[in-house]
């Protein structure tokens, strides 16, 4: 509309101030679309679930981009032995070529999301048709392989574009994001990564690390398998406790949940991680949380 108005203005009026005008205009425009694509947060074009509750000393663990068999069966080997469940959104291409650690992790009780079928950027600026596509082979593989289609996506990156609201609700996906994230590609020590995520971890925050970095070599098997288990020890050493992302979103925000954009949840029991954590799944107890913070 903008440029529209801007070409009306500089025909009716031919003049260079008025080309600067639409210029600017334009440039204000793209970037502004730019930014509400590539922020989560701004829930620019769709809103996404980015923290649970905040009346507990909890977290939900994710991560993205697998599954790989030189990354997959050592996060499973490890969060059996720490009794946590998390969260995967698996890329469809690869859920295909490794079909077998799909099945392994839900198993295994976690969660599995759609992180779209290739991983690539295509979809944000393509044909609204192309963009289901991206999201609806995902779910078909993962389907075929779980038996029912995921509950949860996450777009690659976080990105969102116009129409993807639409799009996820015709796949019933609720759009998942995170509040903190471990930016291994950036930081690439995983000391250094846990203790950032550790510093910023809120009650109720979604974390988001990685089992690689699709196409990109920056994120080795065992860096991955180092920063995930350095991040549990020192999350546990502030007080926090871990929950399933499904669990830990059933108490969120209805908005962020509403049947309008979302399916509904499955009500249920709480599910917490070890015997010590039951306690948490009762209300009156849930506030014993000696270094968890930030409740706001
Ligand atoms: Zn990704």
């Amino acid at each position: 509309m903008l440029v529209a108005l801007g070409l009306i203005l500089t025909l009716m009026e031919p003049d260079w101030r008025q080309a600067h005008a639409l210029i600017s205009l334009t440039g204000c425009y793209v970037v502004l679309l730019a930014v509400g694509s590539l922020t989560p947060r701004l829930d620019f074009y769709l809103r996404a679930a980015r923290r649970g509750p905040t009346d507990r000393p909890w977290v939900a663990l994710t991560f993205d981009d697998g599954p790989h068999p030189a990354t997959t069966p050592l996060l499973l080997e490890l969060l059996r032995r720490e009794r946590i469940s998390a969260a995967f959104f698996f890329v469809g291409e690869a859920a295909r070529r490794y079909p077998g650690l799909v099945a392994r992790a839900a198993a295994d009780g976690h969660l599995i999301g759609n992180h779209s079928d290739r991983h690539g950027y295509g979809w944000t600026v393509s044909s609204t048709e192309r963009l289901f596509v991206e999201f609806a082979a995902a779910n078909r593989t993962l389907a075929d392989i779980l038996g029912q289609p995921p509950r949860f996506a996450r777009t690659p990156a976080g990105i969102s574009r116009p129409h993807l609201a639409d799009v996820l609700r015709r796949l019933q996906l609720c759009n998942v994001a995170w509040d903190v994230r471990g930016l291994e590609g950036f930081y690439r020590d995983p000391e250094r990564i846990a203790a950032r995520v550790a510093r910023r971890a809120r009650n109720g925050s979604i974390l988001l690390l990685h089992e690689l970095y699709y196409g990109m070599p920056c994120c080795k098997p065992r860096q991955a398998l180092t920063t995930a288990q350095l991040t549990i020890n020192r999350l546990r050493a502030c007080g926090f406790h871990f929950v399933r992302l499904d669990r830990l979103l059933e108490q969120a925000d209805p908005a962020v949940l509403s049947s309008e954009r979302n399916p509904p949840l499955e009500s249920g029991v709480l599910r917490v991680e070890t015997g010590v954590d039951k306690v948490m799944s009762d209300r009156g107890a849930a506030t014993v949380a000696p270094r968890a913070r930030r409740a706001a």
